[in-house]
């Protein structure tokens, strides 16, 4: 009997989890990655518990957790006074809670992890150099053709080409980029250039009327992820990133407190990423092709899950592609289990805007009455709870 070929587009997180998922349970994959090598943008990634039980259901989780740095605490802090408030306790309470840590994690660590169990698994899997742009289906087959003219056949196609996907529009027509008005600033920073105190292995999140900035360390410790996002900007075309300078950063945090600006005195270079989403479609699946991660549930950072996301979309693909003879069957079933939770998720994080950026902010007294009511323990785990439970093993197929 002839292996079932899934052929994958975008080689970046969510497909290759999903590429890895695939190959254990014994598919046959191909990867198409438009880079002339499989890379990230070299910046942080926030992993909570439930995508480190997706990581090791990939085997990938020990070989990261050696590279990442474990988070012992998440931390508020007000934008002008500094004040800070516990947001929760993790390290060991979250292993014992949910058997697994809150990581924080150099995104090239994590991208080569990824990448090396691929090659493990299937040394020749990867095509890069390969952008992809349309597809054409038969009940039997789905043919994925590239910008230089070569067509692959295989009996699935896997949208996974991220926010700008060109697999989208192939499959259900073309729709806006919708830009949010936030600009992200990253930068990292070595952390022994760093005074001592900002040296910890602690998430903040720093919250201010209309922008917030977060910091962690990263790649055992020797880096500080720093980003800062604003609202109120104008960004009309690609490119959505571009080098800025440090200045121009400082001066758009001007007002903030000095920790902040002690950071970036420390900052080599910073880029400048405008965030980005698309509409949230009523379907993800035509026929044997589907969409996974942000090409299909692209999200403002604020709730640190879009990775996650799509690394737990690519174990629940392909659980279901195992369960279900049929592969449009099984995409169905994917499509019904993932979408829900992860447009929950994309609202969760859109909600977190008006939280991290509340005009209550910009005054002491009702910014401490606001944070103490926002982030009071019930309210933090109503938020997070049925993020960092869920289980990619077990939910039902
Ligand atoms: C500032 C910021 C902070 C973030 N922090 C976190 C966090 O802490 N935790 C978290 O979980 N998430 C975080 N995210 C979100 C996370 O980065 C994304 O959700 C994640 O990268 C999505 O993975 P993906 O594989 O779906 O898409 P992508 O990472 O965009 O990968 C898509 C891949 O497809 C390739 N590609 C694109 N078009 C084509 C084509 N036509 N043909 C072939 N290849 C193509 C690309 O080159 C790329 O390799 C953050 C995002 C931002 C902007």
């Amino acid at each position: 009997m002839s292996q079932t070929k899934i052929l994958i587009a975008g080689g970046g997180i969510g497909g290759l989890s999903t590429a890895i998922a695939l190959l254990r349970r014994g598919f046959d994959v191909e990867i198409f990655e438009q880079s002339s090598e499989l890379r990230e943008f070299g910046a942080g990634i926030q992993i909570s518990p439930n995508g480190n039980r997706a990581l090791a259901s990939l085997g990938v989780f020990d070989t990261l957790h050696r590279l990442a740095c474990p988070s012992d605490a998440k931390e508020i802090r007000l934008w002008n006074t500094g004040k800070t408030w516990p947001l929760f306790d993790l390290g060991d309470a979250a292993v014992r809670k949910y058997g697994f840590p809150y990581m924080t994690v150099f995104r090239p660590d994590l991208l080569r992890v990824l990448a090396d169990e691929v090659k493990r698994l299937k040394p020749d899997a990867v095509h890069v150099n390969a952008r992809c742009e349309g597809v054409e289906q038969t009940d039997d087959a789905v043919s994925l053709r590239l910008a230089d003219g070569r067509v692959f056949t295989g009996d699935v196609l896997v949208g996974a080409d991220g926010v700008h996907s060109r697999i989208r529009p192939a499959l259900f027509g073309e729709d806006p980029t919708l830009f949010t008005g936030m600009v992200a600033w990253r930068t990292l920073i070595d952390m022994d250039k760093l005074p001592e105190k900002f040296r910890r292995s602690v998430a903040v999140n720093w919250v201010g009327p209309g922008g917030h900035v977060v910091h962690y360390p990263i790649h055992g410790g020797k880096l500080m992820n720093w980003v800062g996002t604003l609202e109120g900007n104008q960004w009309d075309s690609p490119p959505w990133s571009a080098a800025a300078g440090i200045e121009e950063c400082r001066a758009a945090f001007a007002g903030w407190h000095d920790d902040i600006h002690a950071m970036l005195a420390h900052a080599p270079s910073v880029t400048k990423w405008a965030l980005c989403g698309r509409p949230l479609i009523d379907n993800w699946v035509e026929g044997r092709a589907t969409l996974l991660g942000d090409a299909c549930h692209a999200t403002l950072p604020f709730l640190a899950q879009g990775a996650v996301h799509s690394i737990e979309d690519g174990v629940v693909l392909a659980r279901c592609l195992a369960a279900y003879a049929d592969p449009r069957v099984a995409l169905q079933r994917f499509d019904a289990i993932r979408r829900p939770r992860t447009y929950a998720m994309v609202r969760g994080a859109a909600d977190n805007t008006q939280r991290f950026h509340n005009p209550a902010l910009a005054a002491v007294d009702t910014a401490e009455a606001f944070i103490s009511r926002e982030w009071q323990s019930d309210a933090i785990s109503k938020r997070y709870e049925w993020l960092f439970t869920y289980d990619v093993n077990t939910v039902e197929v």
